[in-house]
């Protein structure tokens, strides 16, 4: 087994774990704070950028995490200058097969080796490896632990806490001076681009959003509207509204309006993404697989890319039937013209009856067939509450965003309004 946790918990050296964020290991969580995850974050960003795409490198050395736990281990283990790193093998090999963190660092510290990279050496030979949820959820941290889940079985404790973890996963600490690194590799990047005007377009709308972001930072600090932050002496802070955010970044030139080549561009690529993934479960998940998504809307438009570029049938040579839940509106179109303003009677009623019916019929015996079947659905529809599926019938569900209540409904509309009175 392998028990990984951050440098705050885990480093012994004992200059390093005085510096803040230093747990001391072991003690305290010091690991799970925010400060924690965020300095092992920016070494992860740094750690992943080093094999790539090398933003922190190219705003030179001092970063915003310079000073942390994290990036002082760094510097120390590329220069060699870290004893315990060099014996943290005699680590791996002396503590017992079961163990915590606790146990982990104390035989650290006996036999004078990090347990931190113990750990990830024992991680490569592990069956059970138990991680934070930033160590699965986190892209950077993901890629720097070098975790590959191919073929794991994944187990999520208290599963509640993931939405936080995923927010901050997907959230960014950074600076004006790793902005404007950003946008000039950007550029220099489009250079040899120029036959995909698409991609073209889209990298440089972001790397004019950096390029004025950082000006405005640069802006903002120079104008003296930052507060000191309290209890950390060396950072001040401004805070914004939600409301005011939009607005300001509006002014800046950057909004969804203004940059619809790269917000069309992230969208075809979350539906490629979203299409390949989709392959890859439908091919290993046995029987009936469901797939729910926000809206009618979002799955004609995702079935119509996947018809163009081939995902779609891909996804009909793994299952026997791939099926798509029928809407109100496509029934009564097919049913005869849907006129009649919601007049359709007892008859428009049967027919959506009989349409939903015939498509859980197909998907049921598609599955008893033994070839498997995919079925596509929105949320608050009639798959999603009016039906059972049982054993073979729902192997796998895949939940594609958050199912919010439909916000142009009048009655969640009305409620809104009154709760804000
Ligand atoms: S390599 Fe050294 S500095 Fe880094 S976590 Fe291990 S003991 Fe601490």
């Amino acid at each position: 087994m392998a028990v990984l946790a951050s440098r705050d918990r885990t480093c012994v050296h004992p200059s390093l774990t005085r510096l803040p964020g230093g747990g001391g290991g072991g003690g305290g969580g010091g690991g799970r704070g925010r400060g924690g995850r965020a300095a092992e974050r920016a070494a992860a960003a740094a750690s992943f950028a080093a094999g790539g795409f090398d933003v922190a490198a190219a705003a030179g050395p001092s970063r915003a995490a310079s000073g942390s736990l994290a990036e002082e281990c760094r510097t120390l283990v590329n220069a060699d200058g870290c004893g315990f790193h060099r014996r943290a093998d005699a680590v791996a090999a002396a503590v017992p097969a079961v163990h915590d963190i606790e146990e982990l660092v104390a035989v650290g510290r006996e036999v004078r080796g990090c347990p931190y990279f113990a750990a990830r050496t024992l991680m490569t030979t592990a069956d059970l490896v138990l991680c934070p949820y930033s160590y699965l959820a986190d892209p950077l941290v993901r890629a720097a632990m070098a975790i590959d889940l191919d073929g794991a079985v994944v187990i999520i404790d208290e599963a509640h806490n993931i939405e936080d973890v995923c927010r901050e996963g997907a959230s960014l600490d950074t600076s004006a001076p790793v902005l404007a690194a950003a946008a000039d590799t950007l550029r220099s990047a489009v250079v040899p681009l120029q036959r995909q005007p698409t991609v073209v377009a889209a990298l440089t709308a972001v790397a004019t959003a950096l390029t004025r972001l950082a000006a405005w930072t640069d802006a903002v600090a120079a104008g003296g509207r930052l507060a000191p932050r309290p209890g950390d002496g060396r950072r001040a802070v401004r805070v914004w509204p939600a409301a005011e955010l939009p607005p300001l970044l509006d002014h800046l030139g950057i909004s969804e309006a203004s940059m619809g080549a790269l917000t069309h561009h992230l969208s075809v690529l979350r539906a490629d993404a979203l299409g390949e993934a989709l392959v890859d479960w439908a091919t290993v998940i046995p029987a009936g697989v469901l797939v729910f998504l926000p809206s009618y809307r979002l799955l004609s438009q995702l079935t119509a890319r996947w018809a163009a570029t081939g995902v779609w049938a891909r996804l009909c040579g793994a299952k026997s039937a791939v099926l798509v839940e029928p809407s109100a509106a496509s029934v009564r179109e097919a049913a005869g013209g849907g006129g009649g303003g919601g007049d359709g009677g007892g008859g428009a009623a049967a027919t959506a009856a009989s349409a939903y019916e015939a498509v859980a019929r197909a998907y049921a015996a598609a599955v008893a067939g033994g070839g498997g079947a995919l079925l596509f659905a929105v949320y608050r529809g009639k798959v999603s509450e009016g039906m059972d599926f049982k054993d073979d019938l729902a192997r796998g569900v895949v939940l594609v965003g958050v199912p919010y209540p439909a916000a142009m409904d009048l009655n969640l509309q009305r409620k809104q309004q009154r709760t804000e009175r």
